[in-house]
């Protein structure tokens, strides 16, 4: 991506001066070290960042400037990114299926916490890793909604596997813990409940009392206008729930948000090519760009446009088809969106909460794909 170093009051001033042909996505640091200490402060524990929902590293300097200290990563690309970026900080390798040539990347690291969901991969991690001050922590799931899309079908154990599971890991020498992910995009504080209150019982069946508790990533983002994500009503359902199930002494809570972090901190600004007919709207960025996601998790309402010269458009909302620029049918946002009717060629369309799975799910197909990137001091146009 083409950083530049310029900081920009804000997107409307740089496509004003730099009209891009290409998409551009707008970082605000500030909206980013606000939302970190959101959580910092709000969540009864250890605040993790997963790595995987935007790896770039001005994302992973403003977290670490914000106070954050730990990281979930999947990968020894992501080990490397963090153990470059912030010496000291926390991994947490939680991604649960791994290559024996991963565990040794991750063991010659010096990484202390790795999930398992399987009798298999816990087996690996019990001859490869080192028990020594080292905590291995169950992931189990659950059948429950509230997410925009459900997890739990590649990921975690039943609560009966992850009861046999925690019990092994304690009989090995490690610290026994437990963790779940209940599906991104979770707005329904009552899913972590359900899923502390399994802890529990898993905890209970298995004789086993845990260190930790890893409540895992699934924090909202703002993606549509009349739905701000209420992380402060989580974090308290969170804390109330781990208090009466656990006690007093309840385990070490940790969370490992990656969207609900990065999430509104960056909005894309894409380019209309065409209005074909008076009817499709066409885009320089799609679902092999930024807006992959969209397919998956719905569209975002969050949207502005802009004319050319920086002008708001404010024609009555029509409902339009949309596509990306790519010549794969595929290539198309799910539904219509609600746009201005006086939109034209030459437009920006912008959306807002674009932080998480953009730059990174970002594809070269077709040749498109080449995104900027622009850090505004404010994201409102
Ligand atoms: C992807 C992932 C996360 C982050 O999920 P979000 O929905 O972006 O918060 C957290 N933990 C694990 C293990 C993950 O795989």
């Amino acid at each position: 991506m083409g950083v530049s170093k310029t900081i920009w009051t804000n997107p409307t001033e740089f496509l004003r001066v730099n009209r891009p042909e290409n998409p551009v996505l707008f970082f605000s640091p500030s909206a980013l070290q606000a939302t970190a200490r959101r959580f910092i402060d709000g969540f009864p524990g250890m605040v993790t960042y997963a790595v995987k929902s935007n790896p770039e590293e001005v994302v992973i300097e403003n977290l670490l400037a914000a106070g954050l200290r730990g990281f979930d990563v999947a990968s020894p690309f992501e080990m490397r990114l963090i153990r470059r970026l912030a010496p000291d900080a926390a991994m947490h390798y939680n991604n649960p299926v791994r290559s024996r040539a991963e565990i040794a990347v991750a063991v010659e690291m010096g990484i202390k916490s790795y999930s398992v969901d399987s009798a298999s991969e816990l087996a690996k991690l019990i001859e490869l890793v080192p028990a020594a001050e080292t905590e291995i922590t169950v992931r189990f799931k659950l059948p429950v909604g509230g997410a925009a899309y459900n997890f739990g079908a590649k990921f975690g154990a039943t609560a009966d596997l992850a009861t046999e599971l925690l019990r092994e890991v304690a009989q090995a020498g490690f610290i026994p813990s437990l963790t779940f992910h209940p599906g991104t995009q979770c707005t329904e504080p009552t899913t972590w409940e359900a899923y502390i209150r399994t802890a529990a019982q898993i905890a209970d069946d298995a004789g086993v009392a845990i260190a930790r508790l890893n409540v895992g990533g699934g924090y909202p983002s703002h993606r549509l206008k009349d739905a701000p994500p209420d992380l402060e009503a989580i974090f308290a359902m969170i804390d109330t729930v781990a208090t009466e199930v656990f006690g007093d002494n309840h385990p070490i809570l940790i969370c490992e948000p990656g969207r609900g972090l990065c999430g509104d901190a960056f909005s894309v600004a894409t380019r209309v090519k065409a209005v074909r007919d008076e009817a499709h709207v066409f885009l320089n960025d799609g679902v092999y760009g930024s807006l992959f996601e969209l397919p998956m998790i719905g569209v975002i309402d969050r949207t502005e446009v802009l004319a050319s010269d920086g002008k708001r458009r404010s024609g009555e909302d029509l409902p339009r088809i949309v596509f990306g620029p790519t010549c794969d049918s595929v290539d198309r946002l799910p539904g219509e969106l609600l746009l201005p009717g006086d939109i034209e060629e030459g437009d920006f369309l912008i959306f807002h909460g674009m932080g998480a799975y953009s730059t990174v799910t970002n594809t070269r197909f077709n040749g498109f794909g080449e995104l900027g990137l622009a850090t505004v001091l404010s994201l409102r146009l």
